[in-house]
């Protein structure tokens, strides 16, 4: 171990980074943005059954890293890739996770990363802040949202069901629309609760919940003897960047003593934004709260923090009886308490240093300026989407999230303009220009771009939809009947 870690190796190895890293972040349009290659091809020139016995050396290692993995892998700092909430990580979030990780401290524990927890809890509040919840609102980083919205579900079913011991007969049920991620579903099933306790709302044209069907829902599951414990307001909707009516919804939640989960993992960022109030307001009612930073923010996957007016009820929940681990001697309260009593986790990394490091080095103002910036895109690619006869879209973008369809005037068959986007959108991936996805939205399929990348432009834009139009008319000549 000793050689691996003396001046000379890590010197060397940082030399290497240094290349790398720069061309990585420096350029990244003038590199492609993935070598495709058919699935058996890379399994035949990857697949390795058993570890190798001696070693290459750190420099070969990574030289190796760099053409076998890297050069096989998405760019997803690149302008094209639009396919995920995601996109790539910010240099300065990769250098903190490099040091996190050095640091590798378990950050359950006040004794093993005393900074590093009090850095923790003022984050979390920050986000809290940036979202506009109440004060005193705070939570834990968790490693995603599909972990936090479990979580936020669990605390619900304690919160509501079992307060005092007593267990509600009642069948319970989780109230959401069909658009709400897959991830509640799963939730659901990891309570035990039963497919059937998923209770789905109606949605309009954007898969945003109709809240006189929300309302109907729970007086339904009540006259049925069932019993509506949490409801989930999804803030950015997966497909259509869409956003639940969080506040409405929440009225009715107080009404009828249910929590209320606000699933912001990817519209958080639209607190940044002039364009908070309509789409936000009512979070601060929200029992629980879930945010990505790793969406708009550019954090690595996956920096989530699960937020909540009444952070005691995440201690409440967790409370763990591991004595070896928590000592009672230590003082229990404010900035200092173990972290390991508001999760599940025990070996618990530092998430938030990316999100501090990054706000310490730019500021919010910055982000603020990004996203808003973001939010032009989308409107102006929206637009020329609007203006284009070949081009129809599928709803007024909420968030920088792009849906339309290639479809000309004449055509009518929508089922064969549905597999038409599938066939367009893999061509486009398999010749390696840009990386985005296909969604289905009320039965019709649109092309769906993800479009937080800050150097995603409409110069990014124009090359794709003149591509997008030319394999649409070749694929239609191609199957129309003669
Ligand atoms: C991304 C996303 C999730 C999943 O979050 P992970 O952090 O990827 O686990 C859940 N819900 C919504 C609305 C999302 O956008």
């Amino acid at each position: 171990m000793k050689d691996l870690h003396s001046a000379g190796a890590i010197q060397q190895s940082l030399r290497q980074l240094e290349t790398l890293f720069v061309d990585y972040y420096e350029h990244p349009e003038q590199s492609s943005l993935l070598q495709f290659k058919p699935k058996a091809a890379l399994a035949a020139e990857l697949g390795e059954p058993t570890p190798p016995q001696s070693g290459i050396g750190l420099e070969a290692a990574v030289n190796l890293f760099t053409t076998d993995i890297l050069g096989n892998a998405v760019k997803t700092w690149h302008p094209n890739f639009m396919n995920q909430m995601s996109a790539g990580a910010a240099y300065p979030a990769v250098l903190a996770t490099a040091l996190a990780t050095m640091m590798n401290g378990t950050l359950s524990t006040f004794e093993a990363s005393p900074a590093a927890t009090i850095i923790e809890r003022n984050v979390a509040g920050w986000m809290a802040d940036l979202l506009g919840m109440k004060a005193g609102s705070g939570g834990i980083f968790l490693p995603g949202s599909s972990l936090g919205n479990f979580l936020a579900l669990v605390l619900a079913r304690a919160s509501r069901l079992e307060p005092s011991g007593d267990r509600d007969e009642r069948p319970p049920v989780v109230l959401c629309s069909d658009a709400a991620h897959y991830s509640i579903a799963n939730a659901v099933s990891l309570m035990g609760l039963g497919r059937e306790a998923l209770v789905p709302v109606a949605t309009n044209d954007a898969n945003e919940i109709l809240i006189d069907d929300f309302a109907d829902q729970i007086k339904r599951c009540l006259n049925e003897g069932r019993r509506p414990f949490a409801a989930v307001a999804t803030l950015g909707l997966t497909v259509t960047g869409g956003f639940d009516p969080i506040a409405a919804m929440a009225e009715w939640c107080a009404r009828y003593d249910i929590h209320l989960h606000a699933d912001a993992a990817f519209g958080g960022g639209i607190a940044l934004t002039d364009r908070r109030d309509p789409y936000l307001n009512g979070i601060e009612l929200a029992d629980t709260v879930t945010w990505d930073a790793h969406k708009w923010l550019h954090a690595p996957l996956t920096t989530t923090v699960l937020l909540t007016p009444q952070p005691q009820l995440l201690k409440a929940a967790f409370n763990p009886d591991a004595p070896y681990l928590f000592h009672d001697f230590d003082d229990q309260s404010g900035l200092t308490e173990d972290l390991g009593h508001f999760t599940p986790m025990c070996g618990k990394q530092f998430h938030a240093l990316p999100i501090w490091l990054m706000f310490k080095a730019y500021g919010t103002d910055w982000f603020r300026r990004q996203a808003q910036d973001r939010l032009a895109m989308v409107d102006a690619f929206a637009a020329e989407v609007k203006a284009d006869p070949e081009l129809e879209l599928a709803i007024e973008p909420r968030s920088p999230v792009l849906c339309f369809r290639y479809r000309p005037q004449n055509a009518s068959d929508e089922t064969g303009l549905n597999r038409l986007q599938v066939q367009i959108r893999e061509q486009i991936r398999a010749s390696g220009q840009a990386l985005f996805n296909v969604s289905d939205i009320k039965g019709r399929t649109f092309f769906r771009l993800i479009l937080i990348n800050p150097l995603t432009t409409m110069k990014t834009i124009r090359p794709i939809l003149a591509r997008i139009k030319e394999l649409g008319r070749l694929t239609m000549a191609d199957t129309l009947p003669n």
